[in-house]
């Protein structure tokens, strides 16, 4: 497979990383992002000119775009690129299960196969190609696409085979990382409040049973450190949220909590606009201040 001619749409905090990582494999790459400033860090790739000079000459395109919009406005311009010479489509972006079922549409008229296929591990685990990825699709294009995939990612698994079950489990999961992330948030201001320190609160959190991904990776690596740098924008993660939100409202299934911890993630974004999703501990401890 390592014939193929690959391209890579969307280089931000998480198609840079995996993006490099597959060219480092040795696997022909071209590139494109409508940002230039975004080719910056990117070796022994083919950086692409347009969207349709990328769109002729691969025969795979993966897509790392923020949103919903961004997915569909992609998808619809392949879609009517004549030169089209890509056949399958590995969209790793998080756009929701609407968006996921109409971009496969959309390719579908246009005879490509479209995998939904978002990620999870953040910025760090995508630099060091650690990352878990939930495929939608068809097992037998995951199988023939194995190495490449490989490539960057540690877990790949099988989740459906319809566009739309790995953005179920990705806003899924993504609601229990919010969730955590602002239930320590909360934790901690009030240990820190009865004169604990915040490394001993990890240390002794991490071994008992209130641990989580924000208690073992975002407090000790980036809010202990002060560098507040995980690479995941507050605003994605607030539209994550919404997603599942909406998706979970649709199936009837409860919001209870969904809801308390969107209010927060919503009046964060608004506060602290372009943060990294870590400061919802300073916003946390802001607004108990005051
Ligand atoms: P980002 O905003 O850093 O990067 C998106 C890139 O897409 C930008 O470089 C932008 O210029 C480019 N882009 C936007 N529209 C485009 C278009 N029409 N054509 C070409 N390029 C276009 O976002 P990110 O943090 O890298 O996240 C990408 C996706 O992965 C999102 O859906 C996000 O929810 C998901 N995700 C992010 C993380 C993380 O930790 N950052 C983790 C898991 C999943």
């Amino acid at each position: 497979m390592i014939d193929f001619r690959y391209g890579f749409i969307g280089l931000g905090q998480m198609g840079s990383p995996m993006a490099a990582n597959i060219a480092s494999r040795g696997f022909n790459l071209s590139v494109f992002d409508k940002s230039r400033g975004a080719y910056q860090s990117i070796e022994n790739v083919f950086l692409a000119n347009s969207l349709k000079q990328l769109a002729a000459n691969t025969d795979i395109i993966f897509l790392s775009l923020p949103d919903a919009t961004a997915s569909l406005e992609v998808a619809q311009e392949l879609s009517e690129t004549t030169e089209l010479n890509a056949s399958i489509i590995i969209d790793l972006s998080t756009i929701g299960i609407d968006a996921s079922r109409k971009a496969s549409n959309t390719l579908h008229e246009a005879g490509v196969t479209y995998i939904d296929a978002p990620v999870s591990g953040g910025q760090s685990g995508a630099r060091k190609g650690t990352i878990t990825i939930m495929w939608a699709g068809p097992l037998t294009i995951l199988e023939d696409c194995r190495k490449v995939m490989m490539s960057f990612c540690k877990n790949l698994f099988h989740v459906g085979e319809e566009a739309g079950q790995g953005q179920a489990l990705k806003i899924l999961n993504n609601f229990l990382s919010a969730t955590a992330m602002a239930a320590t948030s909360e934790a901690i201001a009030f240990g820190i409040t009865q004169g604990l320190n915040m490394k001993t609160i990890l240390d002794v959190v991490n071994l008992s049973t209130g641990q989580n991904t924000a208690t073992n990776d975002k407090f000790p690596n980036r809010i202990l450190t002060n560098t507040y740098d995980a690479g995941f924008k507050t605003n994605l993660l607030t539209k994550d949220m919404q997603l599942f939100i909406e998706s979970a409202r649709l199936s009837e299934t409860p919001i209870v909590i969904a809801e308390a911890v969107m209010d927060l993630w919503k009046e964060c974004n608004i506060a602290l606009p372009n943060s990294d999703f870590t400061h919802i501990y300073k916003f946390i401890t802001a607004n108990n201040k005051e």
